[in-house]
């Protein structure tokens, strides 16, 4: 086994389950490696595929063609012992940046409860399986990480990503705050670099606007008719909720164990009002800012975009502007599965747009890697 680091930290005490009703990873269809490639071309060939796009990979087929993965029979899986490395990785995601990080993705439903397994043991054994694929993704990782730093700085637009860590977490409890959220999000847009300490929030309000936001910025991830790529939100009866958005409207859907799509309701989405978390809401929305912050996936990601931007945004206005935007996001995610379901905005309502919400994080792009 090489030499490298493994931060551990995000799941440092947690204890994972995997409930028998679930199989909502399952609807990710699962790559399968060329060294897992024999078992499935031996046994089951005609479930052997090639995604399609830009870069096409061997996967296993879905229930017709977008349901769950097909060996999902009764919500476990009939090849359980051959399962690929994708299935036996989730909830845990290997990141590698300039070290590696593994991260616990809360869309799963078992990664909440205070039973089952040890999440460090777990992923000390996932590390030691994914070993040659780490070593050869932070070989790339560090040298792309290493790349973007000298452009920065080249570019005068470096800081101390540590310090912009620090700066989130001193001020994480104004990110549940809307007028709050709105300055930093009107801030980001403009020089000078901005100053999260002694930063104020709106004290006029323009609701209109930041409700049209929060809607453009979920609705974007929402529209799509292809069930793969709209998201799921797995509820507490284990219903596969999709919800669809087409100019202006969003469709609530639950697909089915056979990959059948069943119309429940439909929504204007102006008329979906952004609401806050309430009470210990605000509790699990601050937790919940204080691990993204944490995240290399997350900072890999505001990277990218300061790529693809030119370099022109400094660190600082770019980090605080995604933090910004990703709370809007949840928050009108949760606004809207209230809409439908009734769910509050209290703890629980919080806890539910997260797990609608935190899988879709893996669709930032994203300067490292997911191993
Ligand atoms: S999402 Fe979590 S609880 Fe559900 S099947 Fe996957 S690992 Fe199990
Ligand atoms: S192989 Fe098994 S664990 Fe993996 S996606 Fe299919 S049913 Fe799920």
């Amino acid at each position: 086994m090489a030499d490298y680091e493994v931060d551990y930290s995000e799941i440092a005490g947690k204890l994972v389950s995997c409930p028998e009703q679930c199989g909502m990873c399952c609807l990710c269809q699962p790559e399968v490696l060329p060294e897992e490639r024999k078992f499935f071309k031996d046994n089951y060939p005609q479930f052997l595929v090639r995604t399609k796009g830009p870069q096409p990979y061997s996967a296993l087929a879905l229930k017709k063609g977008r349901g769950s993965c097909v060996f999902l029979n009764g919500r476990r899986c009939k090849v359980y012992d051959h399962r690929t490395a994708y299935c036996r990785q989730f909830p845990y995601h290997l990141y590698a940046s300039d070290k590696l990080k593994v991260e616990l993705d809360l869309s799963c439903r078992g990664a909440w409860g205070n039973t089952g397994n040890d999440a460090v043991i777990e992923a000390k054994d996932l590390v030691k399986r994914a070993d040659q694929r780490i070593i050869e993704a932070l070989a790339e990782s560090k040298e792309v990480y290493r790349e973007f730093y000298a452009n920065c700085k080249e570019a005068g637009v470096y800081q101390d990503p540590s310090m912009l860590r620090m700066t989130v977490a001193e001020n994480v409890s104004m990110f549940t705050d809307l007028a709050y959220l709105s300055r930093i999000m009107d801030m980001a847009q403009i020089e000078p670099v901005m100053a999260l300490s002694g930063t104020r929030p709106e004290t006029q309000l323009d609701m209109e606007s930041l409700e049209e936001a929060g809607r453009d910025l979920a609705m974007e991830s929402m529209s799509s008719s292809d069930p793969l790529s709209v998201p799921v939100y797995c509820d507490k009866d284990w219903n596969w909720n999709m919800f669809m958005a087409d100019g202006g409207k969003i469709e609530w859907m639950v697909m089915d164990d056979e990959g059948e799509l069943h119309h429940k309701a439909f929504a204007d989405a102006e008329r979906i009002k952004l609401k806050v978390p309430e009470d210990d809401g605000i509790k699990v929305l601050t937790d919940y800012i204080n691990i993204l912050n944490q995240r290399d996936s997350f900072m890999g990601s505001v990277f990218s975009l300061m790529d693809q931007n030119g370099y022109e945004d400094d660190m600082t206005n770019a980090y605080f502007g995604c933090m910004a935007v990703t709370v809007m996001d949840l928050l009108w995610r949760m606004s809207m599965l209230d809409h439908f379901m009734g769910i509050g905005t209290g703890a629980e309502g919080v806890r539910e747009a997260i797990i609608f919400y935190d899988m879709d994080r893996l669709d930032a792009p994203t300067i490292g890697a997911f191993v």
